[in-house]
């Protein structure tokens, strides 16, 4: 309601005025009273955009201040009036951050053009962004466009949800409809966009080159700690010792992104990107000739694990423009790299080509991928076997993709100019995100590696000390590899023999001979099974003892889950008894032979199983019974 406004007459207007119930209030600014409309319209010459509300006896309903008589003059001093003035359109309308409002603008109309400005011009002074150039009858605010813009970027609201929500503070109910400047506020926004980053990069009044003359790549935010030559490299980098030379590698991580997709709406003729190829995506034209030099590829490899390349050239690429995006990023620090973005194409053309002097390049998989890949895959491109990798783990592309994800959904629907700038939009905030963190990153990092180094150091330290009779040997054949990687790969595990499942399979096999021959099992239970049983029951006291020696002393929580597991084992011994006194006799004789030892109160870890190859030579020939005669 009122509250405790004065009903009779107006605090803020001269004693001497006829009295007048004050029936306005301003949603933005901070007056304790009601007010007259006359002080309403007055009070608001400089803030023409706020939301007013009239006491209609019963409730607040809203209004504007275009309705009370207020009138915008532009170019011209507070307070002056234009001699001359223009009246603009009379829908004229402003969106700004409480909602969209119908505003009364005169332009000025003064002789001399070039010093008033273009209406454009008067606009923008007053910080009102014209949504077109020429007659502009709507605006956006500067102050709309930066919050739409932290908004998006932050929290990936979408341009849609954003200009809705602005409806909904206008009107409330919903009830009444305001007409959809949707459109207008969307190009605005793309070129607002568009701006920001030119100005960010240092473009637009340079005096030195135009615009159009910006550079691919030159409005990236490039990763300060990666090397570049001639930024942050000595001069004699290229010449470094082998002990030095790790600290010039680059480290990019490559990947491609299938949620970036985007539907065949548009085209390139129709929705150009503003600055494609100035920042994160590739440049178009060069990037549409080199797609048509690929030819089609189907084999991609033979690696299960790059199936998801393949997912590309399925019926899902169907009625898609785009069918994902590849990107590149320096995979320790996470910065998009400039035009390292580049779009997926429908069909075949999915390859990534590098056109690089390959000597200089190592290929590696990232540390937790690389479990997904083949063994061959696992030994040749491992992070933990190339040299001076240091410890870096590849892994860095997830975080930007983690974070562009919530984009997807809106990107699919654009044509692919918006596209391309909004995505580069997005890459530009994450590059500077990163930027601003990475002073205090590093630091953490390095805190946390000192002593890992040291720890791992010593570790390293003992090791040799322990194994030096070997370590000479160990040594010669990594440098071999590494100076040669086709030579022996000294951390492939030689051959093992046979597996277990294959053993079983060899057993089961035999058992089926025996039996077809009229050779049956002595007991239900098959020899091989018997024998498997036998391993299962020796590993599960190993871990056993494991878990004893490990919470030695430690809660009752931990004794009570070892109990339990004991008495299990207890039980699974009994019965692994009776079996093995009918196939191997001669353990229980061998049980006999132990002192007390093994009888009653030993623990169940501890007891001896007696498998074939624990006994003696002459007990296992004269003492096992496979097959009844
Ligand atoms: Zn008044
Ligand atoms: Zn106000
Ligand atoms: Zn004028
Ligand atoms: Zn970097």
């Amino acid at each position: 309601g009122r509250g405790d406004a004065c009903t009779t007459h107006c605090p803020t207007c001269p004693p001497d005025t006829p009295p007048e119930t004050p029936r306005f209030q301003c949603m933005d600014c901070m007056i304790p009273d009601l007010f007259c409309q006359d002080f309403c319209v007055h009070a608001h010459s400089r803030n023409p955009l706020d939301g007013i509300e009239r006491w209609d006896a019963t409730k607040f309903k809203r209004t504007s201040l275009k309705d009370m008589g207020l009138r915008v003059q532009l170019g011209h001093r507070h307070g002056e009036v234009c001699e001359m003035s223009i009246t603009a359109h009379k829908k004229f309308l402003v969106i700004y951050t409480n909602g969209i409002h119908n505003v009364a603008v005169d332009f000025c109309g003064c002789v001399d053009e070039s010093i008033v400005g273009l209406r454009r011009q008067q606009l923008l002074r007053r910080l009102w962004y014209p949504a077109t150039h020429e007659e502009p009858q709507t605006c956006t605010t500067f102050r709309a466009l930066e919050l739409f813009h932290v908004m998006t970027l932050q929290g990936k609201v979408t341009t849609y949800d954003f200009y809705t929500g602005l409806e909904k503070l206008t009107t409330k109910s919903g009830l009444v409809k305001v007409k959809d400047w949707y459109k207008a506020f969307m190009r605005t926004m793309r070129q607002w966009r568009h701006l920001v980053m030119l100005k960010r990069g240092g473009r637009g009044n340079d005096g030195d080159h135009l615009v159009a003359e910006t550079k691919p790549g030159e409005l990236a935010v490039v990763c300060p700690a990666c090397p570049q030559p001639g930024v942050n490299l000595p001069a004699n980098w290229e010449t470094a010792s082998g002990e030095e030379r790790f600290l010039y590698i680059l480290y990019i991580a490559i990947d491609t992104c299938f949620r970036l997709k985007r539907r065949l709406v548009s085209s390139e003729k129709k929705d150009p990107g503003f600055g494609t190829g100035w920042s994160y995506f590739t440049e178009d034209p060069p990037f549409q000739k080199y797609l048509l030099s690929v030819t089609d590829q189907k084999e991609m490899s033979t690696c299960i694990s790059l199936a998801a390349l393949d997912y590309a050239n399925t019926k899902f690429s169907r009625g898609y423009g785009s069918t994902g995006v590849g990107l590149g990023v320096c995979a320790r620090h996470e910065f998009v790299q400039r035009n390292g973005a580049a779009d997926l194409q429908r069909g075949e053309r999915n390859e990534i080509r590098l056109d690089l002097i390959l000597k200089l390049v190592t290929f590696v998989i990232p540390k937790l991928h690389i479990y997904g890949h083949k063994l061959l895959c696992q030994l040749n491109f491992s992070l933990n076997f190339t040299p001076r990798a240091t410890r870096t783990d590849g892994e860095g592309i997830e975080c930007p993709w983690a974070n562009i994800g919530p984009v997807a959904t809106s990107t699919r629907e654009m044509g692919p100019g918006s596209r391309h700038d909004t995505l580069d939009d997005h890459w530009g905030h994450w590059n500077w995100e990163k930027l601003t963190g990475l002073g205090a990153l590093l630091k953490k990092c390095m805190l946390c590696a000192i002593p890992e180094r040291n720890f791992q150091r010593g570790s390293l330290a003992t090791f040799t000390e322990n194994q030096a009779e070997h370590v000479g040997e160990w040594m010669t054949m990594v440098q071999v590899f590494e100076a040669d990687n086709t030579r022996p790969n000294p951390y492939e595990l030689p051959k093992s023999g046979a597996t277990e499942s294959d053993l079983r399979l060899k057993f089961v096999q035999e058992e089926a001979a025996d039996e077809a021959g009229g050779r049956l099992p002595i007991h239900n239970v098959s020899p091989s099974v018997f024998v498997i049983a036998g391993l299962d029951l020796e590993e599960q006291g190993h871990r056993i003892k494991v878990a004893v020696a490990a919470h030695k002393g430690e809660s009752s929580k931990h004794s009570v889950s070892i109990i339990e597991k004991c008495t299990k084992l207890s039980r699974y011994l009994a019965r692994f008894r009776k079996v093995q006194a009918v196939y191997i006799p001669g353990a229980l004789q061998a049980l006999a032979d132990v002192p007390v030892v093994q009888g009653v109160g030993t623990l169940v870890e501890n007891i001896l199983l007696f498998l074939p190859s624990a006994l003696s030579r002459e007990l296992r020939a004269s003492g096992c019974n496979t097959i009844s005669i």
